[in-house]
């Protein structure tokens, strides 16, 4: 254990002690976790990590962790599932769901980053974590943190659906619903992060966090049969997944776990908020913030933090973008339930339904392995999809009203 060399300034590439900081104190540029991938490669084969559980923590030289891990000991090793029907539906020849509906231990990927963040948060010795989110990493933050015996503030923005915000307050921890959007959100959480010596998983942690991401994609590679996919569809709100899936695709090259590497990476975004796409389809690198107005709340972040990054991935692998309505997202969440028994929430209709535009476009060839990476469950989202479900049929507790209701149902 113990392949962590430091962390490292992603733009002037000054490196730093490990430590909770995530911006250079000379640039201003993030900062970025970097490994002896050489002594990696010398341990790390396909058979050790065949060996191992189905965790994330099959994957743990290549994690920012120095003493074993102490959050999310189940989290992760979600299932890639080969979507034949939906494949067909949408005319492709081999299309796969990265299945994080259902992560342990709160139905979403966030499981992934907070199993890091927090494991993290312990060796350097915080007693309370918090974050700013856009509901998932607050329910994950709320139950990892509850397991691990932090306290816990957690900051979202007041209208976030009511089923994300319920399943967060089971764990009890300090929800601060504050009134404004995401990104007031995590300005007012860089402040309190500025006064207080908490471990905020995505403003001072958040070098170590985002690198729980990467496990998704040595997942993919794995259950591929150590094949990279030729498309991956990533959902986009601050950027960080899209980079790192990429990440730990050129690593497992890197360490020579993978052969081939020619991967496209794509990003799915909402319409109402789509500063990443936006970027992609001007082919520039600026990212222009945006005032989020979409249904998909998970992925509502107006000025993403990863946003030029992913946008060099994209463009360095000759991915693109797309963007779709909220009709859109709502028909591919009913879409991917009814031809795969995926029930996935708002951002997992963004991806497929994105994906299928790209199809559509002819960004993605119809005979290109492809993978999408479907982040979190349907049922915290369900607000969404009620009024454009079929209707339960209403009977009276008799055989007699059965049947005259089955007649009407198969005529
Ligand atoms: C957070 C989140 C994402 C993407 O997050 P990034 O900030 O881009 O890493 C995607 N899907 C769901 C469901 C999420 O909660
Ligand atoms: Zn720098």
């Amino acid at each position: 254990m113990g392949y962590v060399k430091g962390l490292k300034c992603r733009e002037c590439a000054r490196e730093y002690p490990v430590d909770p900081i995530y911006v250079c104190e000379f640039c201003f540029g993030p900062l970025e976790v970097v490994y002896d991938l050489d002594g990696i490669k010398k341990i790390m084969t396909r058979e050790l990590i065949e060996s191992r559980q189905h965790t994330l923590w099959r994957y743990i030289e290549l994690l920012p962790i120095d003493k074993d891990p102490t959050s999310g000991l189940n989290s992760g090793f979600t299932p890639l599932v080969k979507a034949d029907n939906l494949a067909k539906h949408i005319g492709m020849r081999e299309l796969y769901i990265k299945d994080d509906t259902v992560t342990h231990p709160t139905l979403s990927f966030k499981d992934r980053v907070v199993a890091i963040a927090l494991s993290k948060a312990k060796e350097f010795g915080f007693d309370t974590v918090a974050c700013a989110s856009t509901g998932n990493l607050a329910h994950a933050v709320s139950a990892h943190g509850a397991a691990g015996g932090f306290k816990r503030f957690i900051f979202i923005p007041a209208s976030l659906e009511k089923s994300k915000i319920i399943a967060s307050l089971a764990y009890e921890p300090n929800l601060i619903a504050v009134d404004g959007n995401y990104d007031d959100v995590n300005r007012l959480c860089s402040e309190v992060a500025n006064k207080y010596n908490w471990a905020f998983v995505n403003i001072n942690i958040r070098p170590f966090y985002a690198e729980g991401s990467k496990t998704q994609g040595y997942e993919i590679v794995e259950q591929l049969g150590w094949k990279a996919p030729d498309a991956v569809v990533v959902p986009c709100a601050s950027g960080s997944l899209l980079t790192k899936i990429w990440k730990s695709f050129k690593e497992l090259k890197e360490i020579g776990l993978i052969d081939d590497l020619h991967t496209k990476v794509f990003s799915a975004q909402a319409t109402g908020c789509s500063p990443i796409v936006r970027a992609i389809k001007d082919d520039v690198d600026v990212i222009k913030p945006v005032k989020p107005d979409t249904i998909a709340k998970s992925l509502a972040i107006g000025n993403p933090a990863d946003g030029y990054y992913a946008t060099k991935v994209i463009q360095e692998t000759g991915g693109f973008g797309a963007d779709v309505s909220d009709e859109e997202i709502i028909s591919a969440i009913k879409l991917m339930a009814k031809t795969e028994g995926i029930f996935a929430e708002t951002a997992g209709g963004v991806t497929l339904a994105s994906a299928i535009k790209l199809v559509e476009s002819g960004h993605i060839d119809r005979d290109a392995v492809t993978v999408l990476c479907i982040t979190g469950n349907g049922l915290k989202t369900r607000e969404a999809i009620v009024g454009h479900t079929v209707e339960p049929y209403h009977i009276d507790p008799n055989l007699k009203s059965f049947e005259a209701t089955l007649k009407k149902i198969i005529k």
